[in-house]
């Protein structure tokens, strides 16, 4: 077996790049972290954190020296309200990102890379009902995404493909269903539904109202998992010899409504929905994990309450910390 001491993981200023480099330094890897900026909301623990743009080919060459294997999560990306408005910039920048990352790490002659990908990538036609059927890995095909996110991913997984089949670089390739978390963004636009609903209602909670607003009708449905749970799937992934992409994801399925209502029970108030016009993206998503129970013999555990609770607790905690420092006028 490949010996893989010293690690890349790009992206690591973000939500689960920060998560996976202290997953990866608790194992014993030395890590080197890439990003455009430094984690927000922690001090990274990685080895050597650099501040590049992989957009840039001498940024991706430089990042990927000496490592023995690269986690390829850098990203220009956010929740619906991002994704479903900034086409060409996520396009452009993705490509770039990818491009320059995949052929570093052939350059390098770096022994393994693994590609985030996303549920994004399967058509939007299996995803018009709330009631969805599981997505299986197989139906990414024929291809039909729904935004350019999703089309960028399907392209940078068949590189993937293509530089293992060409070129003999050992890749993996994982599609992240919703992943959720501590240390993740939580407003200014690139939140996704679980943060942003955990603000709304911390919000609400703390000013004495009893009542926020969900894009759309609030019916869409998602399923979520936590991100601790994510970087152990992550991780076992790369160790295993599995090549063709993976769902990562839990797979109970619950509409934005109640997931609301979950959140609202754990921050212990009443809340009422007004429903707003707003981007709701497919209808109904679900991961069919079939493949990762056997693959990875694993599944994701953490259930959607404990997630939640956790992740709760930390927004609260930073909506606090926010109304303060607005408060003293910092
Ligand atoms: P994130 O936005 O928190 O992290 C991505 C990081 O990439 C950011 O810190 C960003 O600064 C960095 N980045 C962007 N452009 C860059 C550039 N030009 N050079 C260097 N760094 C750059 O997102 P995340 O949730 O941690 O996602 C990690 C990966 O997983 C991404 O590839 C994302 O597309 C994928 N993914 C995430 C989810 C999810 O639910 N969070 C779902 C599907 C796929």
């Amino acid at each position: 077996m490949t010996e893989i001491k010293r690690v890349l993981v790009t992206g690591a200023g973000g939500f689960i790049g920060s998560h996976l480099v202290r997953f990866l330094k608790d194992k014993g890897y030395w890590v080197r972290g890439v990003d455009l900026k430094y984690p927000e909301f922690d001090e990274t623990v990685a080895d050597e954190f650099n501040v590049v743009d992989l957009r840039l080919r001498e940024s991706a060459i430089d990042a990927t020296k000496g490592v023995d294997a690269v986690y390829a999560l850098a990203a220009d990306m956010g929740g619906m309200g991002f994704i479903s408005s900034h086409h060409a910039e996520i396009l452009h920048n993705n490509s770039l990102i990818n491009l320059n990352t995949i052929e570093a790490a052939r350059m390098a002659s770096v022994k393994k890379y693994l590609y985030t990908s996303s549920a994004c990538v399967y058509p939007e036609h299996l995803q018009l009902d709330a009631d969805v059927k599981p997505l299986k890995e197989e139906d990414a095909y024929p291809a039909a995404p729904q935004d350019a996110y999703g089309w960028e991913k399907l392209i940078s997984e068949r590189l993937c493909q293509h530089y293992r089949e060409d070129y003999g670089l050992d890749t993996r390739i994982v599609r992240f269903h919703n992943i959720f978390g501590e240390n993740g963004s939580w407003e200014g636009g690139r939140e996704k539904a679980p943060a942003a609903l955990c603000r709304k209602i911390a919000e609400a909670k703390l000013a004495g109202r009893d009542e926020i607003e969900i894009w759309g009708d609030g019916d869409q449905t998602r399923s979520f998992c936590h991100v601790d749970d994510c970087v152990e799937g992550i991780f076992r992934l790369m160790n295993s010899s599995f090549s063709e992409p993976l769902n990562l994801g839990q797979d109970r399925m619950i509409s934005i409504n109640e997931l609301a209502d979950i959140v609202a029970n754990i921050a212990n108030v009443t809340i009422s929905k007004r429903h707003v016009d707003g981007p709701m993206g497919v209808r109904g998503r679900n991961s069919d994990n079939t493949k990762l129970r056997k693959v990875l013999n694993w599944e994701p555990k953490i259930s959607l309450e404990d997630g939640l609770r956790r992740t709760y607790a930390w927004i609260e905690g930073e909506v606090i910390q926010k109304g303060i420092v607005r408060s003293v006028g910092v």
